[in-house]
């Protein structure tokens, strides 16, 4: 594993449901500590790359790589200890929980042993909630929250459990602007820090702004991949977005 090598591969990845190739031969790199995002319009096999690449679906075919190592047939926490860590669409917290008890659960799923002299569960927490700018709100019950705030919660849970590739289901759903260029800036510190995101997200303005690359989807197949400039020239992905 050399910092050349992709932090993330699928190889010829299919998920098929009966007759549907929700995901087809589809092959993506994402370079370490780059944000990269993954689009297309409804339907095209964005959720299910992403449900595939966690370990909550089995791939029909094809190999998932993180760091070199294949996980294609590893469980979500086992993934997680690999250091690969993921937000839903929908917001899944405990809302009846404080946002520091929340964080702490991301902490300890990722299940890596925690080595004498490291910072304890609540102590990591507690770092990943000041990374997203919520260290204020910690004993905060999450239900009271606003929704942008919870999202961010989300976010910190993720990073609690220390990822080194961290995946993101439309981030900005639901955000409004002030909210949404709190996230562009937040995304960007985290590749500050070297992480690596992988991104679904409709959001083209947000994209634009924080996208090192882009791969488009269209019926489970790959019809662009480079960076933003390139794929939104794209004569394919002007077409399957006008729907022609
Ligand atoms: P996107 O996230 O880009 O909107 P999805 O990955 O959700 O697309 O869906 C891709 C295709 O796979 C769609 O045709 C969808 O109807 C189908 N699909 C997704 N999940 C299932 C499932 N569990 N069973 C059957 N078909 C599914």
């Amino acid at each position: 594993v050399t910092d050349a090598s992709p932090i993330l591969h699928l190889q010829n990845l299919k998920k098929h449901f009966g007759g549907v190739k929700a995901v087809d031969d589809l092959d993506i790199k994402v370079r370490r500590g780059t944000v990269h995002a993954l689009i297309g319009p409804n339907g095209s096999g964005k959720t299910t790359t992403l449900n595939v690449l966690n370990g909550i679906y089995m791939p029909t075919g094809g190999t998932v790589f993180v760091d070199g190592r294949d996980v294609t047939h590893a469980a979500p926490h086992v993934r997680a200890s690999h250091g690969v860590s993921r937000t839903f669409q929908n917001i899944r917290l405990f809302p009846a929980l404080s946002v520091l008890e929340n964080v702490m659960v991301g902490a300890q799923r990722a299940n890596n042993p925690i080595a004498p002299g490291t910072a304890s569960l609540r102590a990591r927490a507690l770092a990943a909630l000041g990374f997203v700018g919520l260290a204020h709100q910690a004993n905060a019950i999450v239900r009271n929250l606003p929704y942008g705030h919870q999202r961010l919660v989300e976010i910190a849970r993720a990073l609690a459990g220390h990822p080194k590739l961290i995946l993101l289901d439309e981030p900005a759903a639901g955000l409004n602007q002030t909210e949404k260029q709190e996230l562009v800036g937040l995304l960007k510190r985290l590749r500050g820090h070297g992480l690596t995101i992988f991104l679904i997200e409709h959001d083209m303005g947000l994209i634009q702004q924080v996208a090192d690359h882009i791969t488009v989807l269209n019926f489970g197949k790959k019809i662009a991949d480079g960076t933003p400039e390139e794929v939104l020239r794209h004569p394919e992905v002007i077409k399957a977005y006008l729907g022609e």
